[in-house]
């Protein structure tokens, strides 16, 4: 279970820091692409996106949903026990909403 905050991941301007180590880069570039892709599909319970399990060896793909009690957003690998949430994303560059 990752448990992100996504402000963790961004230097000052609100980006992700290009001298970052690379598990941490790959993970915070991930954790982008879930939050631009939840936010876009806001009216539905469950979004099943296009982006690709991290996981090695798995070929699922992520299907997200927002946590209304605590603003998080909860992904899940559709394949794997790979899974997280993520917090602190409002007003991001992924903030489609
Ligand atoms: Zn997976």
């Amino acid at each position: 279970m990752y448990i992100s905050n996504m402000t963790h991941f961004l230097d000052e301007a609100g980006n992700i820091p290009k001298q970052m180590p690379k598990e941490a880069r790959e993970l915070a570039n991930f954790l982008a692409l879930v939050v631009d892709e939840t936010t876009k599909e806001s009216s539905s319970p469950v979004i099943y996106t296009t982006i690709r399990c991290f996981s090695k060896k798995c070929e699922g793909t992520i299907n997200s949903e927002f946590l209304k009690a605590n603003n998080e957003i909860h992904w899940v690998c559709s394949k794997c026990q790979n899974e997280g949430v993520i917090s602190d994303w409002h007003n991001t560059k992924w903030d489609n909403r």
